[in-house]
């Protein structure tokens, strides 16, 4: 049994949370290969080692003094090392990264170095192994992740070892040039080691004790998920719900390992098991809620549209010519609709009008902003009858307009659309009903 564990920022980001992770680790003899990110926030009010490696890096590229904030960075690293008594300089380390910022090595180098210092300390910490990505994760010469090949050339070497410790985050191109993923991409590390060593289970170790039935911003006190599917995961982070990056499915998915996200401050608590199917009912119709604000609908309008063949596919391409992607299509006999977002749609909003007029000739074009989206999902939804009587019981009560409603022939989600400013309202109005209430 091989469990593939990754810390978050937050759990990384002293002397103190190490203390933490070591005792996780070496609780169980399995979890052998490690993923840590970068030192994050201490408290509310600090910074990520990230963003200050962005910031210290676009002052080299500007011609600026930097020493001061790479001094800062060393620091955080430094308090560390002290608090774990650690025998170990990084006063190297910091020059060659002094050098390569200099010489314009890149902000995607620069970034990377957080996970990277994180990962020596780790490691010597532990008395595991190093491995730097910068060998074992390939990126293409055009910067596209490669899959297959990292697969191949990481299985091949983990499998030789006995543990490791293997940054997340970034990889390198075939000129050696380093590359990150984006922001949080350390999640995806984590989920090619898993891949690559063929894990029983991906433990994902984060601030939160797995995910929750909705935005405890926005709910109080909301009840945590204890099984989701990789599928309800999917809806959910598309629509907003944080924690695990959008792309760390996809390695361990096809694998059909599951992942568990876990508390590094709680580790007794269960967490939440991301797997690919289950028959672990949920305890409720509905597994979590999830939505952004910030839509516009397009609503086109001609007689007769529905007897147009081609009317369609003329619509998206004018979406599609500017650049612009949809989110939503809902339509009637003589109307349709498209959702999209108000920062993609807002510069080109002349340009896609003319072309509309142009290629299908409407009697009128009407555009709203302001729009949120939510998306209500559940994979006991199928079998269940009322949940959609649910959900606009819960709006009506709380006097709230629904302005659009798709629900997709999967049957797993119901997304509904409402003004931005009824979208916490009705978050919890459907919370209620189907958790509180059920
Ligand atoms: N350190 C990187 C970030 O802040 C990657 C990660 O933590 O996953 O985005």
């Amino acid at each position: 049994m091989i469990k593939v564990v990754k810390f978050g920022g937050s759990s990384l980001a002293s002397a103190e949370q190490f203390k933490k992770v070591k005792s996780i680790i070496t609780a169980e003899e399995q979890r052998r290969f490690v993923v840590p990110s970068a030192p994050g926030k201490r408290s509310s009010t600090d910074t990520k080692v990230t963003d200050m490696l962005y910031q210290c890096y676009a002052l080299a590229e500007l011609g600026k003094p930097f020493d001061k904030l790479l001094g800062e960075i060393k620091a955080r690293y430094q308090e560390i090392i002290d608090g774990l008594s650690l025998n170990i300089s990084l006063d190297a380390e910091f020059e060659t990264i002094r050098g390569q910022f200099s010489s314009g090595s890149g902000k995607d180098y620069a970034a990377s170095r957080g996970e990277y210092l994180n990962g020596l300390l780790l490691a010597a910490y532990l008395g595991f192994a190093f491995l730097d990505p910068a060998e074992y994760i390939v990126f293409t010469e055009e910067g596209v992740f490669d899959s297959e090949t990292t697969n191949r050339v990481l299985s091949a070497r983990l499998s030789t070892m006995e543990n490791a410790v293997i940054p997340g985050f970034y990889g390198a191109m075939p000129n050696g040039r380093i590359k990150t993923f984006s922001r949080g991409g350390s999640d995806i590390t984590g989920s090619i080691v898993a891949r690559a060593v063929r894990a029983n289970l991906y433990e994902n170790w984060t601030d939160v004790s797995g995910f929750l039935v909705a935005d405890p911003r926005i709910v109080e006190d909301p009840e945590s998920i204890e099984t989701i599917t990789y599928r309800e995961l999917r809806e959910l982070s598309y629509m907003g719900a944080g924690v695990l990056h959008e792309d760390a499915i996809f390695p361990v998915r096809s694998a059909g390992i599951p992942i568990n996200i876990k508390n590094t401050n709680a580790p007794e608590d269960p967490g939440t098991y991301i797997v690919e199917s289950t028959s672990r009912k949920p305890r409720h119709i509905i597994t979590g809620i999830a939505g952004k604000k910030g839509f516009t609908s397009i609503n086109i309008e001609k007689d007769m549209m529905n007897s147009e063949i081609g009317f369609g596919r003329k619509v998206l391409a004018a979406f599609e010519d500017n650049g612009i992607s949809f989110e939503h299509m809902p339509s009637g006999i003589d109307t349709l609709t498209v959702f999209v977002h108000e920062t993609e749609f807002e510069e080109k909003e002349q340009s896609v009008l003319a072309q509309l007029h142009r290629l299908v000739s409407p009697n009128s074009i009407d555009i709203e902003t302001d729009f949120a989206l939510i998306a209500i999902v559940g994979r006991a939804m199928k079998s269940k009858w009322g949940t959609a009587a649910k959900i606009f019981t819960a709006l009506d009560r709380a006097s709230i307009n629904v302005k659009m409603i798709d629900q997709g022939s999967s049957e797993q989600n119901i997304i509904i659309g409402v003004h931005n400013q009824d979208f916490e309202d009705a978050i919890r109005a459907i919370y209620n009903i189907f958790v509180n209430e059920s």
